[in-house]
């Protein structure tokens, strides 16, 4: 055929862009970045699993062929080989799973990314917690092939009257999509990295290239790529690419630009010219990285931290007590422990009437960061679920005497409560709560 021999001639354009791995880190990395001169993996271990979990998995929507979920399915447990760690799959129809898939396509523009480790579990069982954009897994240079050679697809394209006109990478790429290929020609290595990643992700791995200094970005180019093909302005290329993560995060092994948690880095992107490949293998690194997350050889991980939530929390009451001359305090919650014992703090700080500010103390008992504070010390057993001051049950109060609070002269303040974790190995308190403020209450003046 002439006619489409000559038009052929006129695929235009480049071939478009893999789409990034759009994972938010959320808090797990700090605004200001701390610089360190030793080499690390990333992890946040406050969201990693408990050791030898079994995490139920499931595909959404009926979506997919079964030979496509079983390459996934088999990409995602290739991380069991080195952690302690099951992902089992189970049917669509499973009405409580930890880890839902969303095979998503260049049409509904998810792109790639995971909620991190058991952050998966805020995630209301209708959603996904998974998305995998299965364009991006799709063998392209196959169809450039038959474009050009001839092939079912070349026959499709002339079968719906395509105008090779001006005919573009991306106008093939996405009429590849459309052509639903019953014998797809997948990118099986692209599937491989892009499933491996995500389910890094999904077991807490942050990406590599948050390595503090690793790279030295060209900011500009970054930030003019991440516009144009994400739409992401620049705090979220900030936030998201950028920013390295809390020192906190060291996990002892070295920075791994071989790792699969790392984005391909372009020589365009850098000052230096350093790049990183499409990474499409579990690295060595990785390897060492989550064995010691979730080893095999011992129930509890050194790396594993405390990890405590705290649900249904409301003030149950504040009472001004005049014979014990002090405000008592019984805030109310349930609070839930991890396999490791953890020391946390209820902590109960004044603050002004309109709850802007901390009032500044120079008691030192009665004080949290030199601000005005009272506040408990617990241990609290592994693997427990405790309800303080529920059902009528007193069974934590924190007492303020109004003779070690600052001099407030009769003004009304309001109380806010916290609790803190002791991580005592990372020498660092971790707030668990977000700031949670009292009606205004008045303290009589001295
Ligand atoms: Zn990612």
């Amino acid at each position: 055929n002439f006619v489409v021999q000559a038009q052929k001639k006129s695929l235009k354009g480049s071939m478009p862009f893999k789409a990034p791995c759009t994972t938010l880190m959320g808090s797990a990395l700090l605004p200001t970045a701390i610089d360190t001169t030793q080499g690390r993996n990333v992890a946040n271990n406050d969201l990693i699993w408990e050791n030898g979990d079994v995490i139920l998995v499931k595909f959404m929507d009926d979506v997919g062929s079964q030979s496509l979920r079983n390459m996934i399915m088999q990409y995602a447990k290739s991380w069991e080989q080195y952690a302690n760690i099951t992902f089992k799959f189970v049917p669509d129809n499973t009405p409580v799973t930890n880890i839902r898939i969303k095979l998503g396509s260049r049409d509904d523009n998810l792109g790639h990314n995971s909620q991190l480790g058991i952050a998966c579990n805020n995630v209301p069982q209708y959603l996904q917690t998974l998305n995998l954009d299965t364009s991006d897994f799709i063998d392209y240079k196959a169809y450039v092939e038959q474009f050009k050679k001839g092939g079912p697809f070349l026959e499709y394209l002339k079968r719906k009257g395509t105008n090779f006109n001006n005919y573009t990478y991306g106008d093939l790429y996405r009429d590849v999509v459309a052509f639903k290929d019953p014998n797809i020609k997948w990118n099986y290595s692209s599937m491989r990295g892009t499933t491996e990643h995500e389910f890094g992700h999904a077991l807490g791995l942050l990406h590599e290239q948050s390595y503090p200094n690793g790279i030295k970005w060209n900011k500009d180019t970054v930030y003019k790529y991440y516009a144009k093909y994400q739409g992401w302005n620049k705090a979220k290329v900030d936030f998201n690419v950028l920013e390295a993560s809390d020192i906190f995060y060291t996990n002892g092994t070295s920075y791994d630009p071989l790792s699969i948690m790392h984005y391909p880095v372009y020589a365009w992107q850098t000052l230096d010219g350093f790049t990183v490949g499409s990474n499409t293998e579990i690295s060595e690194g990785d390897k060492k990285l989550i064995a010691a997350l979730y080893p095999k050889d011992k129930k509890i991980s050194d790396l594993a931290v405390p990890k405590i939530q705290i649900t249904n929390i409301d003030y149950g009451e504040i009472k001004t007590d005049n014979v014990k001359k002090g405000l008592l305090i019984y805030p109310s919650f349930d609070i839930q422990t991890s396999a490791l014992l953890g020391t946390v703090y209820f902590v109960a700080r004044l603050t002004t009437e309109d709850g802007m500010y901390y009032i500044p103390t120079t008691n030192e008992n009665y004080s949290w960061n030199k601000m005005a504070a009272t506040y408990v010390k617990m241990r609290l057993m592994p693997s427990t679920n405790t309800s303080f001051n529920k059902n009528g049950k007193k069974n934590l109060e924190l007492f303020f005497p109004f003779k070690d609070m600052p001099d407030l002269k009769g003004q009304k303040v309001k109380i806010e409560f916290s609790v803190y974790q002791d991580d005592v190995v990372n020498n660092r308190y971790q707030k668990l709560t977000f700031n949670f403020l009292s009606s205004p209450v008045t303290v009589p003046g001295k």
